[in-house]
């Protein structure tokens, strides 16, 4: 597999990290042009983009999908949703066990949506129960969201379990995907999602720019006159798709050439089954090179998923996590700081063009980087 793909210029560091992550040269190769964003042969990128983003999750337009491309990060995605998708008299249940499960509830909260919680500790999914509960005694909310892998963790929550009752209950379900799609396989019949977002420097292997999120088309359709935001206007963008195959406001060009070409290195791989099968190998090397150094993971098993890992750091007065990740990173790989409330961690991700050999050549530096500030191995954790 790997012969097939070009690996990261020596020069950059490596990133350990959720997203931006390392690309290939290729892809940073394909944003070395200049590309009219109103020109044809710019729409005909657009119009592939969004067909082949269909095809990859298994919709199609014939099947009453489509998929909305939106400039900005992430959150400017899923923000879209709800300025979009929620009535000016909807309520949205939020289930929530991390940062973007509460980033959700901010940006209700700026829209002055009406928001029920379900909150879960950061090592447990929210409850289905809980869910169902609230959505038997609440008859306000319309909608349903959920974060699938809450990266602030890597826990994987049950996506499938709460659509169902997302259904029975005929609530609108919006699922955040957007460290997993690309690289967890997600069956949206199966879990009866009505809108999922990801966005283009996670799993796909993009460089960041925009957001992409899958609609059915009737559902989107219904939400005519409420969008709260011009530019967040989902249903208006993909009018502008509709229309004329534009973005209605200026688009990240090259990041959207450089998706093109990580779509194309993707399906070189062997689309989303290839990919999660790389990420879990990273991931299971990854592990048990930790584990032989004495550290562990925050999260049990069950619920891990093989996109980032949080790991406990380590109880030693020679460890402070700014010494270590300057070590890592004078070494040339940089990881990412723990995002957890309730413990002491630091994350390290395994997406991105890193492969087995990559995740020992950073167990490797992270066991020198620990001998050299002096650290006692293998580590110790606090109970
Ligand atoms: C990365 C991420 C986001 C979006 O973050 P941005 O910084 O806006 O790209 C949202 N939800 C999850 C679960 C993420 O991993």
């Amino acid at each position: 597999m790997k012969s097939n793909h070009s690996l990261p210029s020596s020069r950059d560091k490596l990133l350990f990290t959720p997203g931006p992550l390392t690309t290939s040269s290729t892809v940073k190769q394909a944003m070395l042009k200049d590309a009219g964003s109103w020109h044809w042969e710019f729409s005909a990128k657009v119009a592939w983009i969004r067909s082949e983003l269909l095809r990859i999750a298994g919709l199609s337009v014939e099947g009453g999908w489509e998929c909305v491309l939106m400039q900005g990060s992430g959150t400017f995605g899923v923000e879209a949703i709800f300025q979009t998708g929620v009535s000016p008299e909807g309520k949205v249940a939020v289930l929530t066990n991390g940062a973007y499960g509460e980033r959700m509830l901010e940006m209700l909260k700026r829209a002055r949506i009406p928001a029920a919680v379900i909150r879960s500790d950061e090592s447990t999914p929210p409850s289905i129960d809980a869910l169902e509960s609230i959505l038997a005694s609440d008859k306000e909310i319309t909608h349903v969201a959920a974060v699938h892998c809450e990266t602030t963790t890597g826990i994987l929550n049950p996506i499938a379990e709460y659509g169902e009752v997302a259904r029975k209950y005929g609530k609108i379900y919006v699922v955040d995907a957007m460290s997993s799609f690309g690289a967890i396989p997600i069956d949206f019949e199966d879990c009866r999602i009505d809108y999922l977002v990801s966005s283009a420097n996670k799993c796909i292997e993009g460089v960041p720019g925009f957001a992409f999120v899958f609609c059915r088309r009737p559902v989107l359709e219904a939400t005519s006159g409420w969008s709260r935001s011009l530019s967040l206007d989902l249903l208006g963008q993909l009018r502008g798709f509709d229309k004329n195959g534009q973005f209605r406001f200026t688009p990240p060009t090259h990041s959207l050439l450089a998706f093109e070409q990580a779509l194309i290195e993707l399906e070189q791989e062997g689309g989303i089954d290839g990919r999660h099968s790389r990420y879990r190998s990273n991931h299971a090397r990854l592990l048990s090179g930790m584990r032989g150094l004495g550290f562990s993971s925050f999260l049990e098993p069950e619920v891990q998923s093989p996109i980032i890992t949080a790991f406990r750091c380590p109880r030693d007065p020679a460890f402070s996590f700014e010494d270590f990740y300057r070590r890592l990173s004078d070494r040339g790989m940089i990881i990412y700081p723990g995002k957890l409330t309730q413990a002491d961690t630091f994350r390290i991700g395994n997406i991105g063009r890193l492969f087995p050999a990559e995740m020992e050549q950073l167990v490797q530096a992270i066991e020198a980087s620990l001998i050299d500030a002096g650290v006692t191995l293998p580590v110790t954790h606090p109970e």
